[in-house]
């Protein structure tokens, strides 16, 4: 879950949605890692025009990891935004 201010131009707080952990900000800057979902539900789905927002720590996305019966794809970023 994520909170802005100022007309969500600066990031104020983000909190686990699972969890409930605040995750570090300093400066309108996450200095932690997160899983950040941002899912809009499209036409064929039976929650179409629903958007999904949530944020977990990676202590939260380790554990949701193991509950996969096929592991999320994960690889090497070559490119850190
Ligand atoms: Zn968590």
């Amino acid at each position: 879950m994520r909170k802005w201010k100022q007309n969500e131009a600066v990031l104020q707080s983000v909190i686990c949605n699972r969890c409930g952990k605040p995750l570090k900000v300093e400066n309108g800057v996450l200095k932690e890692g997160c899983l950040q979902v941002c899912q809009t539900f499209g036409y064929f789905s039976a929650m179409d025009g629903t958007q999904v927002k949530f944020d977990l720590c990676e202590t939260c996305y380790q554990e949701l990891k193991k509950s996969f019966l096929i592991a999320p794809q994960e690889e090497e970023a070559t490119e850190l935004l």
